[in-house]
């Protein structure tokens, strides 16, 4: 069906395919891209290009149709796209977790490749619990968070996403219970750390590990908070013999303004998950990283293999793509074209804080966000944004953007005008 007249198209999309978060059959009606490049999305119905101010979920760094991204596919494809990853091994995955291990946080040691960012989440949990039932101690099978939070909507993603006003709030009950900490405030308070100290200890015993997003909370509420809190976690855990999982899936490859948010506070967990801008949202791959001593304790067990292997595992396009993004990301002057970017939104998001309900206009790194002091009109923000030239998915009372970092200073700007009208119609 290669020129279905847009009206069926939709007509089919809304009965048949299911959309993120969506009902079925589909209630609003979405925007048709016929092809992407730069920082453009280009619009089916013949009324041109918006620019994409969500880098497609935090993932396209790089901008789309990259002549470097795109060439590492078409050469990785002209020698094999995929092969099964049991028994067999092949130089994309092992240079990319050699990447990995090289630029993560010093005593990460260890790559799991899985296919998205829940299951390398899921992957993680599985790493800490196996950890520490194969030391002989089965019990510390929870997990601590705080609130806010997002990891995911998988299973155990889910059940230490925040319990409140997110999306799994219906799941309760079906779900593991987690131990959760109070969301944590933008700035250093001693009494918070605390309280961070007093829930560890306090259920030390039946804890497997501490998950947290470090820096910035995503998809739970795009909050930020002080470093000084992980290094806060890193004490705690270390003094009460639990692990610490940090899901870097969202903050990873320089978004908040260093390489990993865990950067921000020189600290190195125990497990940290990566994905979305690993591949430069070319193709779908996560992974979980791992230090020696939480590799020791599972091959220490009785059963001494970490029982996981997606079908998918290593997919030689994805581990191609992936190490040509991140390569692409250290041959530049990244630190600098997100500064510049932050430095665009700073100036472009100021007017928004004089808006009628606007709550709170905040920024870090290559991220800027308004929250509203009510929910947003999804319909009307939508269409403020695009009427600017502008792709943005606002959800809850927040409208946000986190552009590729190869967006030109008038292009960021275009993209605060987009958020402001957005913020001022929704
Ligand atoms: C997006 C996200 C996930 C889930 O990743 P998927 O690839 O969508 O499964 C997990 N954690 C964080 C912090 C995320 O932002």
């Amino acid at each position: 069906m290669p020129d279905l007249p847009l009206g069926d198209l939709l007509e089919l999309d809304r009965r048949h395919v299911w959309h993120p978060y969506g009902p079925m059959p589909g209630r609003q009606e979405p925007l048709v891209v016929e092809s992407a490049s730069g920082v453009r999305l280009r619009l089916a119905d013949g009324s041109g290009e918006l620019i994409d101010g969500m880098s497609s979920w935090w993932s396209a760094i790089h901008g789309y149709n990259h002549p470097v991204l795109n060439e590492a596919v078409r050469g990785q494809l002209g020698r094999m796209s995929h092969v099964m990853f049991g028994g067999l091994t092949h130089e994309p995955a092992v240079a990319l977790a050699k990447r990995l291990v090289d630029i993560s946080p010093e005593g990460l040691e260890h790559v799991f490749l899985t296919d998205s960012g829940s299951v390398s989440v899921e992957v993680a949990v599985k790493m800490c619990l196996q950890h520490w039932r194969s030391l002989g101690r089965p019990e510390k099978r929870r997990m601590l968070t705080w609130r806010g939070g997002y990891h995911g909507d998988t299973w155990q993603p889910m059940s230490v996403c925040d319990p409140k006003g997110g999306m799994h709030e219906l799941w309760q009950g079906a779900l593991p219970v987690q131990v959760f900490a109070d969301a944590p405030p933008a700035a250093y308070e001693e009494a918070y750390a605390d309280h961070l100290r007093e829930l560890i200890e306090r259920h030390a015993g039946e804890l497997a590990a501490v998950i947290v997003e470090p820096v910035v909370q995503g998809a739970g509420g795009m909050r930020f908070h002080s470093p000084a809190y992980l290094r806060v976690l890193r004490e705690a855990c270390d003094a009460h013999d639990v692990l610490l999982v940090f899901d870097e899936i969202a903050t990873g490859f320089g978004r908040t303004g260093a390489l990993f948010a865990a950067d921000h506070a020189g600290v190195t967990p125990d497990v940290m998950c990566v994905g979305k801008a690993m591949t430069g949202g070319y193709l779908t791959m996560a992974a979980t990283l791992c230090t020696s001593r939480v590799a020791d304790g599972i091959s220490r067990g009785e059963v001494p293999v970490l029982a996981h292997g997606p079908t998918f595992m290593g997919n030689p396009l994805a581990a191609a793509v992936a190490g040509a993004s991140i390569d692409l990301l250290l041959g530049q002057d990244w630190p600098t074209e997100v500064k510049r970017i932050e430095t665009g939104l700073r100036e472009g998001l100021a007017e928004a804080e004089a808006l009628p309900g606007v709550r709170e206009v905040r920024v870090l790194g290559a991220i800027g966000v308004v929250q509203l002091e009510h929910p947003v009109d999804m319909e009307a923000a939508t269409r403020a944004a695009v009427r600017e030239g502008v792709w943005l998915r606002p959800f809850r009372d927040l409208i946000y953007t986190m552009p590729p970092f190869i967006t030109g200073d008038d292009d960021v700007a275009q993209v605060a005008r987009a958020v402001c009208a957005a913020a001022r119609e929704g």
